[in-house]
């Protein structure tokens, strides 16, 4: 085989000069990631050679070797693992072949700068991190199977890499690092024993180390006591424990927020170890995003990202489930509509809400920090896990007029807070929060001391139906239909003015009506306003306005609903087109400023008036006078 040069792909360019010049302080991390890959590497021919028995017909002993020379400043990480072909080799290592990584650099770039060092380990830059502490790195590899090449790939971290023949004559990978100068302590016997301790305890295989010229020796003590953490007794393990094996797992750079760890036993039999992200990933919400858990069977590793463990709404857990009961050979076929895995998926599910439920119980300070980064998430599974709805609901929390700028109460509290004479849960669909809280429909409410819940989040708008129903009390709209306030007494008497006041508008009514036929339905009185002058009123079944903003947005088609323009006779503006009704009725000045209302109504729902440009001027010109 020719020895051929490579240039780098753009952003693995850029990515290692990330990686090398500012993002890593712990440098040491290095070995972290070399081990996990040789670990990964033996994972995935154990995997394989379940179904192809070429894979493994060395029958090999699995291991991780590290040879540490002082002398020649040389580190090599050995593992007898998959390997890789030359195209392997080429894509695994030449270019970064995930897709949120461009999104990662050009969110770097446009100033998200400050979370790099938490985001960074999630593009599985694991293998850069090398050129930390090398000048130069080569990887001599023969991948499994029969009619394999050794291949030598080799680079300095800068111009590129080459490829070329390798005389590796056992399957599996060996990488060399020429460790720069100041980075020598790093290749002390006692370091390397550390760090291996400190961040590669869990490694499922031998770990062993050989330093200043002698060979491994296969019956030494390994430095690792590849205990899978899952399957130790609870009480033994520290919290740094965790987090370091969390951190393994995830790259994540903090801690976890919650770990669970638990065995089920009896008619199934499974270990999980759980945790729960402190914040979200980058690709929470992108279509090829990972999903959380990995799969052992009786302590092998089976695979990731399997969806049938948990339903998509929770795929921000993270974790291990190591199963007793399902056969090694098992396939992501299988796993579909196993029954095993379904009672799995169902424990697991039931223990992720009880533990959410815990946590907002006990820390609801931090259950609300977690619900800003996950509740979207969530959210889906209302739509999705019928189930577990009354669960769920109990695990929401919403924004409401009562709540501070940027607190939320969950439907207990807002529950606990009606009035004995309130039946239902009141809420407005709105685009931001500060749309709601001036939205009109509010006033009245705020007047009587009820709370409304706002819905801001895209997605409230489809969970609606889902929610149906909370301890007894349907959730209403306070934008759709009638909602009559107050006591039986106050409503006839507000019945009463509102009779009085009609005689005197009707004809200013009328007269706005005719203006505005072909968008509004009606116009009439009402006393649901206080500080506004005017708002719109939806049929109870109609679509909402934010609704109709979003169909709209998306290029859909809007039926068009002539919705009820509803004035307020206290408001100072009503007063006043009253008086000049009389005089001015046939001046077409007059009645631009009549349809004002309309106008003001829309923006004040977070719509767009009409004809915007016109409506600044009439605006304007009033402002002037
Ligand atoms: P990740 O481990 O998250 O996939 P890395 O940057 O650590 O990312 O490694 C990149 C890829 O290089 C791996 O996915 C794997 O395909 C390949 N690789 C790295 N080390 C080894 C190894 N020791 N044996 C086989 N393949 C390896
Ligand atoms: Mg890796």
């Amino acid at each position: 085989m020719k020895t051929k040069k490579y240039a780098f792909k753009a952003e693995v360019s850029e990515m290692l000069d990330l990686v090398v010049h500012s993002l890593y302080s712990k440098k040491e991390i290095f070995l972290r990631e070399l081990i996990s890959n040789a670990s990964d590497a033996i994972e995935r021919a154990q995997y394989l050679g379940l179904t192809d028995k070429t894979i493994i017909a060395d029958s090999p002993a699995w291991e991780i070797n590290i040879v540490a020379d002082k002398a020649s400043r040389k580190l090599q990480i050995s593992d007898n693992g998959i390997g890789m072909t030359a195209e392997e080799a080429e894509s695994n290592l030449g270019m970064i072949a995930r897709s949120g990584t461009q999104a990662f650099l050009d969110s770097l770039k446009s100033g998200g700068g400050t979370s790099a060092p938490d985001m960074i380990g999630q593009f599985g830059v694991g293998f850069y991190a090398a050129f930390m502490v090398a000048s130069t790195v080569t990887v001599d590899t023969l991948r499994r199977g029969a009619d394999q090449t050794a291949v030598r790939w080799q680079s300095d971290g800068k111009d590129g890499y080459t490829i070329g023949a390798s005389d590796r004559a056992t399957p599996g990978t060996t990488i060399t690092l020429d460790i720069m100068p100041e980075h020598e302590h790093l290749i002390e016997e006692w370091q390397i024993k550390s760090l291996v301790k400190r961040y590669s305890d869990f490694i499922a295989y031998p770990i062993r180390l050989a330093v200043d010229g002698k060979e491994i020796d296969p019956d030494s003590e390994p430095l690792n006591t590849m205990r899978a953490l899952w399957r130790r007794d609870k009480s033994g393990i520290k919290p740094e424990e965790y987090a370091e094996f969390y951190k393994h797992l995830t790259h994540d750079f903090s801690d976890p927020l919650r770990t669970i760890h638990y065995a089920a036993e009896g008619q199934l039999e499974f270990r999980a170890l759980l945790f729960l992200p402190q914040k979200p990933t980058f690709d929470l919400f992108m279509p090829d995003r990972k999903h959380g858990l990995q799969l052992y069977v009786r302590n092998v590793f089976i695979g990731s990202d399997f969806e049938e463990l948990l339903p998509p709404y929770l795929r921000f857990v993270k974790g291990v489930v190591d199963s007793s009961d399902l056969p090694l050979n098992v396939s992501r076929e299988m796993l579909q509509d196993d029954v095993i895995i379904s009672k799995i998926r169902k424990n697991l599910v039931g223990r992720i809400l009880s533990e959410l439920e815990a946590l907002k119980r006990d820390d609801l300070k931090a259950y609300t920090d977690f619900f800003r980064g996950f509740g979207r998430v969530l959210k889906e599974g209302l739509h999705f896990d019928y189930e577990n709805g009354d669960k769920l609901k109990e695990l929401m929390l919403f924004a409401s007029d009562r709540t501070a700028d940027d607190g939320l109460i969950s439907l207990r509290q807002y529950r606990n807070a009606m009035p004995s004479t309130q039946q239902e849960i009141y809420y407005l669909k709105a685009e931001t929060l500060a749309n709601a809280r001036g939205n009109p429909h509010v006033e009245a409410f705020r007047k009587r001391e009820l709370d409304v819940l706002f819905f801001v989040d895209p997605i409230d708008e489809w969970i609606i139906d889902a929610l149906g129903e909370y301890d007894g009390c349907k959730f209403r709209a306070i934008d759709q239909g009638e909602i009559e306030l107050g006591t039986e007494e106050e409503k006839s008497q507000a019945k009463e003015k509102l009779k009085d006041d009609e005689q005197q508008f009707r004809p200013l009514l009328d007269f706005i009506h005719a203006r505005l036929t072909d968008d509004i339905k009606e116009v009439r009185l009402s006393n649901r306003l206080t500080d506004s002058a005017s708002c719109l009123v939806a049929d109870e079944a109609a679509m909402n306005p934010s609704m109709r903003r979003m169909m709209q947005a998306m290029g859909q088609e809007v039926p068009k609903t002539r919705r009820v323009l509803e004035l307020n006779p206290s408001h100072p503006l009503l007063k006043r087109l009253l008086e000049r009704f009389e005089t001015e009725r046939d001046s077409e000045e007059f009645a631009k400023q009549a349809e004002l209302l309309y106008d003001l109504a829309l923006v004040a729902e977070g719509s767009q008036p009409r004809d915007p440009h016109a409506f600044t001027l009439t605006l304007a010109s009033r402002l002037a006078e």
